[in-house]
């Protein structure tokens, strides 16, 4: 069981209307964040291009709200910590891991290995 099975810890769910992903925040990052929902790297060219695209109107509703039509963000395929579960990041230009969330999300994962 990876993290991104169990998702134990959401914060905010998007989208989670279709059967093949979710759309949700990042437990670590706070940044909208798509996950497949099988344990897999392995998904047909066609679910790879919908579920880029869902991932696109979610990250345009929320930065466009709050910075303007202007402004910039990226999906990041890049998988930093789980590598062998399909999770793609949507991220503002300029975005650096906040120090404060690094340790918030460190914290939480402490608290849920207690109980
Ligand atoms: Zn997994
Ligand atoms: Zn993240």
């Amino acid at each position: 069981m990876c993290p991104l099975c169990e998702l134990k810890t959401i914060i905010h769910t998007y989208d989670d209307s279709d059967p093949r992903w979710i759309i949700m925040d990042c437990m670590n990052c706070i940044l909208p964040m798509v996950v497949w929902r099988e344990h897999t790297m392995d998904i047909s060219e066609k679910d790879s291009f919908e579920m880029e695209e869902a991932l696109r109107k979610v990250a345009e509703c929320k930065f466009m709200a709050s910075e303007g039509s202007d402004f910039e963000y990226h999906i990041d395929k890049v998988q930093r910590e789980i590598p062998d579960h399909l999770h793609w990041h949507a991220r503002p230009k300029g975005w650096v891991f906040p120090a404060h969330r690094r340790e918030m999300a460190a914290d939480a994962l402490k608290n849920q290995s207690d109980v």
